[in-house]
């Protein structure tokens, strides 16, 4: 049996990437200038990008959540793969990140698919909560700031629908989460939600090794009444 996933050098991340990606040009630019960025590494991976493309056309997603937009490669990648009637909910709290993304939205000709939601992102989940939104999604996408992901994940759990898929980005932490001498907040944060999530039953799960760590939780039609395990 293979113990562990493949390590990617990187020749074979090239590699991986040469007979495999398949980047729109406009994605392509985006992630050409936020490398420029000091905080660049904030930005998912392509192939990540492409990763979730893939799973947002499997369950014909409609109508996605995102929390934490960056200068917008992910959430463009994910209304590119949507069907024109698609809706994409944005949360950030960064007016700047806002701007850039915006500009890349329009460039790719996907603002009409962008609802923009500036401010705290619980905030935001918990007025669609009260609007009657449970359930009126059908994917959720969560990368904002890691102290609050247990509660990004709570919420997502009511308003993705039985079903749908939460996506929970950088659970695995560049490999902090596994090293017990990192103790700061966010590691910390990170280790709670990832143990916690292996043992809840309102879910399917698969923690990937793309990216960052890239955790995967469909939401069970049944509630959690049936344990896992
Ligand atoms: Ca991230």
């Amino acid at each position: 049996m293979t113990r562990a996933s493949i390590t990617l050098d990187a020749g074979l991340y090239d590699y991986l990437l040469d007979v495999s990606l398949r980047e729109p040009d406009v994605l392509r630019r985006l992630r050409g200038e936020t490398a420029g960025r000091s905080n660049a590494e904030m930005q998912i991976a392509p192939e990540q990008g492409q990763f979730m493309a893939l799973l947002l056309r499997l369950i014909g997603a409609r109508r996605t959540l995102e929390l934490g937009i960056f200068t917008g490669y992910s959430s463009t990648a994910t209304a590119l793969a949507l069907p024109e009637e698609g809706v994409v909910v944005a949360c950030d709290t960064n007016e700047e990140y806002a701007a850039t993304a915006g500009r890349w939205w329009r460039e790719a000709g996907v603002e009409d698919k962008i609802d923009l939601r500036l401010g705290p992102a619980l905030e935001t989940l918990d007025a669609l909560l009260a609007g009657g939104e449970a359930g009126a999604f059908d994917f959720a996408f969560i990368d904002a700031d890691k102290a609050n992901i247990s509660r990004y994940f709570d919420r997502c759990l009511r308003l993705v629908r039985p079903g749908g898929l939460i996506a929970v980005d950088n659970t695995l932490w560049s490999g902090r989460v596994a090293d017990p001498r990192e103790t700061d907040e966010d590691t910390q944060a990170l280790r709670a939600f990832n143990a916690a999530v292996r043992d809840d039953a309102r879910v399917d799960l698969s923690l990937v090794p793309i990216g960052d760590g890239l955790t995967l939780a469909r939401v069970r039609a049944d509630g959690g009444r049936v344990p896992v395990g």
